[in-house]
């Protein structure tokens, strides 16, 4: 039974104060909170474990080397991908996506098209302008409706055989809308593009399958799910992962080195150049533990009563606007006050002990679209509360009072 009061008690943060007040932490979007167990695991690699992997012959490096890659098989079965070695551990969707981009560095020709959506992070629409500006590809963009819904009958125009690559979010930080992947990955492989889908902000509600995805590579970051910030993971398929060239040279990712020439290592190493964040790797899979413990069907299904209710509460402010009202959405509520920058109502809101994002939210052509200079952004997690959503609303009512 899900029992939201027990669960946050695994979260030692949720009971500090913020200038005087309870903290009411509704910027799960931005990274999530760490419950102790993941804490604990943290301590404990550095109290009892801490050694380099892959390496040494001695017992810590390999037990460290053991709890790595068991952590790697724990995101293999996760996620469903046929194969540990398809799972790159990265620094989080960052990065994983730049060696995506990087690689087709290699693929792109002039004049071949990449396909991004309107709603994308600036991860995920820099590294392809730099892609294109490097390669003279040419980047197209999925447009979207006033909903916050991508317009899939101009994707299909735009589908041709000059695409090569398809890139989209699961879920938009900045909206909540939960795209259509299926649909996309299906129809870009039609004609023979390979698909990234940017799963950052759906890794902490909907576990996604990479094989009956079928999706070429998938991103995601372990502080959006409870884990710690600096580990992430990109899943590519085998077939691809082989074909992109590595991203960064370094130790530990290459078979044979001399000074004439470098043979580069199999998978996964190939792109694990360096040291990698050994304990972030063994604690992102303590994170997947914690939360498959608590269980994602009703982790969604709460999340959903919380939007539900905090929608409704939030609607009944005058002057407030909802930006991303998609009928397919996550826990995120962007929105403004009619005629107050969201900055203003954030400062006020911090005052009163409530965390939110306010801005941009990394997605600017998406506030470009609203015509807006950013929004106000609560996010949900699974160890928020109605009360929670009460504070967020008088908050907002006091702030607003406070600035018109
Ligand atoms: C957070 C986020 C990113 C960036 O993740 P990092 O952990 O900062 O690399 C990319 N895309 C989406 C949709 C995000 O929510």
């Amino acid at each position: 039974m899900f029992d939201v009061n027990k669960i946050r008690k695994d979260f030692p943060i949720l009971n500090r104060e913020v200038n005087g007040k309870p903290l009411v932490y509704l910027d799960n979007a931005a990274t999530s909170q760490t419950p102790q167990q993941v804490i604990d695991v943290i301590v404990s690699y550095y109290q009892n474990n801490n050694a380099n992997i892959h390496r040494g012959v001695h017992t810590l490096s390999q037990e460290a080397t053991d709890m790595y890659e068991q952590a790697r098989v724990k995101i293999q079965k996760h996620f469903n991908a046929a194969q540990a070695h398809e799972i790159i551990l990265t620094s989080g969707t960052t990065h994983s996506i730049n060696i995506v981009a990087n690689g087709f560095s290699a693929l792109i020709k002039k004049g071949d098209e990449i396909l991004v959506s309107a709603m994308e992070h600036h991860s995920n629409i820099v590294p392809w302008q730099m892609l294109c500006e490097r390669t003279g590809g040419v980047l197209k963009v999925i447009p979207m409706n006033q909903e916050g819904e991508l317009l899939m009958e101009v994707y299909d125009e735009l589908l041709c055989e000059k695409t090569k690559l398809v890139f989209c979010n699961h879920i938009s930080n900045a909206l909540g809308t939960i795209n259509p992947i299926e649909e996309i990955i299906e129809k870009a492989h039609s004609v023979g593009a390979a698909v990234l889908i940017d799963g950052a902000q759906a890794a902490p509600h909907v576990i996604a399958d990479m094989q009956k995805l079928d999706v070429d590579f998938y991103t995601v970051s372990a502080h959006k799910i409870c884990g710690p910030t600096g580990v992430g993971m990109l899943y590519g398929k085998e077939a691809w992962l082989h074909k992109l060239p590595p991203y960064q040279g370094g130790g530990e990712m290459i078979a044979e080195v001399t000074f004439e020439k470098t043979t580069y290592a199999g998978l996964p190493h190939k792109f694990e150049a360096g040291t990698p964040n050994i304990c972030g790797g063994i604690a992102f899979g303590a994170a997947l533990d914690y939360m498959n413990a608590i269980g994602f069907d009703d982790i969604a299904a709460y999340e959903h009563e919380l939007l539900a209710y905090a929608t409704e509460k939030l609607l009944e402010i005058d002057g407030l606007k909802i930006y991303g009202t998609a009928k397919n959405k996550t826990s995120v509520i962007s929105f403004n006050m009619e005629g107050i920058h969201p900055y203003d109502i954030g400062s006020i809101l911090d005052k009163l002990g409530v965390a939110v994002r306010t801005g941009h939210h990394c997605a600017q052509p998406i506030m470009d679209f609203y015509k807006i200079p950013g929004t106000v952004r609560a996010s949900f997690c699974f160890y928020n509360t109605k009360d929670e959503v009460n504070a967020l609303v008088d908050a907002v009512r006091r702030a607003t009072k406070m600035l018109s």
